[in-house]
């Protein structure tokens, strides 16, 4: 079986011209053939606006259907143009994953009135104000819809919290007063904030029988309409652990083993995400923020970094068999929320780390793919080192890794094959001064030649007696090396 890919195929400032789906539909073939084997579709729903990326969600029976907030479309394009996107990414034998956004909804209907304590921003156990009452667009009726698909209407009990008192024009975090209301447990949330439920919006109550109800006819309605093949799940560590753990179980159940899920669990902390991983069961994998921090720091810090910490405190490290490891993403990209961009310089090294290595489910991000075009935030384009990355990892990324992560700015490792791929690699980084790498790649090498297939160097590395080569790379500069004959 070949390794797996994922193509997060969208960035933050994507034109917001509803072409989206109709350019990953066009793009499905080019992907089946750089290796890419499931995308990362961006949220389907109808959000606060046509130009909303899509975690403003409003309604998540809307894919793009109905004329509600001033659009029939989403940013990507219309119900018909995701379902044609995702067939003829299926046709390409490609897993079409659809974002999940159950944290939060945004700009209802109608305003209603209810009892709240706000609470202090900085930890939202300390109320700042006795109980009282205030008026918020939490009732959700979605006029543009009526009832198609699902009548459900949402009150100000099926939510947590608000950020918008519309009484007294203020803005806050607004818990909500009523029976069983309150946060989640700290338990099954982040503790960030002293309790990270609250994020944005209306935060959506999932101790509320009625609200798991719809969730659950949601998800049986959407695998039904879209037959999508996988999940990447929204700010998950601002929903109960307790509930997306029987959540992804039911939808397993309901679709199959095979059926991918991962989520992102934004928190730096190995801790947090080893708890978190526990708490779910191992139902689903979570994104290596660490390994991607890591990253960032040190293409930040250059040849000051020790390049044997790279994969300090990762999950890659610790849960490798969970971890799905990246390099951007539309939240770290320049100017949003999570900004900690990696720095041109290290990206080939970051994405050979990600793309050659044995553990970990690699993405690549459509900014660094396609490039960013927008003034002011613009990014470069890596399409061409990628796509040679991509073809190592189809053709000699298998098998046994040894590692030589030995010296603070070279390290290397080498892939040892398989018998259905045989062909070896090895991968050698430098971010200091040119340097090279003694690795072994196996005795039935011995005598043959090795290049670099990246073009960085133009050495023939012959492979000795024992098995191994003496491997060299230009400084801030990552080497890959093939047989010679295998190509
Ligand atoms: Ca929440």
């Amino acid at each position: 079986m070949v390794n797996s890919v994922v193509m997060q195929y969208f960035e933050w400032y994507l034109p917001d011209d509803g072409q989206h789906w109709q350019r990953l539909r066009d793009d499905a073939q080019h992907l089946a053939e750089i290796g890419i084997t499931s995308v990362w579709m961006p949220p389907a729903f109808k959000a606060t606006s046509s130009g909303d990326i899509g975690y403003g969600v409003y309604d998540i029976f809307d894919l793009g259907e109905f004329d509600q907030h001033g659009t029939v479309r989403t940013k990507y394009g219309t119900k018909d143009e995701y379902l044609e996107a995702i067939q003829s990414l299926k046709d390409h034998g490609i897993k079409p994953f659809a974002d999940v956004v159950l944290n939060h909804k945004a700009n209802g209907d109608n305003i209603e009135k209810f009892k709240v304590l706000k609470m202090d921003p900085d930890n939202r156990q300390v109320p700042i104000s006795e109980p009282y009452e205030i008026e918020a667009w939490t009732n959700f009726t979605f006029p543009g819809r009526q009832g198609q698909y699902n009548d459900f209407n949402w009150h100000w009990y099926h939510f947590s919290g608000i950020d918008f008192d519309a009484k007294n024009n203020e803005t806050g975090v607004f818990m909500i007063l009523g029976e069983n209301k309150g946060w989640a447990d700290d338990d099954t949330v982040d503790t960030e904030k002293g309790n990270f439920d609250y994020l944005m919006f209306s935060d959506i109550d999932f101790d509320h029988p009625e609200v798991r109800q719809n969730v659950r006819d949601w998800a049986k309605w959407f695998l039904d309409s879209t037959d999508i093949e996988g999940f990447r799940l929204d700010a998950i560590k601002h929903i109960d652990a307790d509930f997306m753990r029987e959540f992804i179980q039911l939808v397993k159940e309901y679709k199959g083993e095979d059926f991918y899920v991962f989520g992102e669990y934004w928190n730096t902390s190995y801790d947090s995400k080893s708890t978190y991983l526990d708490n779910i069961g191992y139902q689903f994998d979570i994104v290596d923020v660490g390994l991607h921090m890591n990253f960032h720091t040190a293409s930040k810090m250059g040849k000051d970094y020790d390049m044997r910490n790279l994969f300090d405190g990762s999950l890659i490290r610790e849960n490798p068999w969970n971890a799905v490891t990246f390099v951007e993403n539309h939240d770290t990209q320049r100017g949003q929320s999570l900004e900690s961009v990696v720095e041109d310089w290290f990206k080939p090294l970051a994405y050979g780390l990600i793309l050659l290595r044995q553990v970990g489910l690699p993405t690549v991000f459509y900014g660094d793919y396609y490039g960013v075009h927008q003034e002011g935030v613009e990014m470069a384009s890596f399409q061409t080192v990628i796509d040679q990355l991509l073809f190592l990892r189809q053709n000699y990324a298998y098998g046994d890794e040894q590692l030589y992560f030995d010296h603070p700015r070279t390290i290397g490792f080498t892939r040892l094959g398989t018998e259905e791929f045989p062909n070896t690699l090895a991968v050698v980084l430098s971010n200091g001064e040119d340097g090279w790498k003694d690795m072994y790649v196996g005795h039935q090498h011995a005598g043959k030649i090795y290049i670099d297939y990246l073009n960085g160097r133009q050495d023939r590395v012959e492979i000795n007696q024992d098995g191994v080569g003496s491997f060299p790379v230009n400084g801030g500069s990552i080497a890959a090396y093939v047989d010679e004959s295998t190509l």
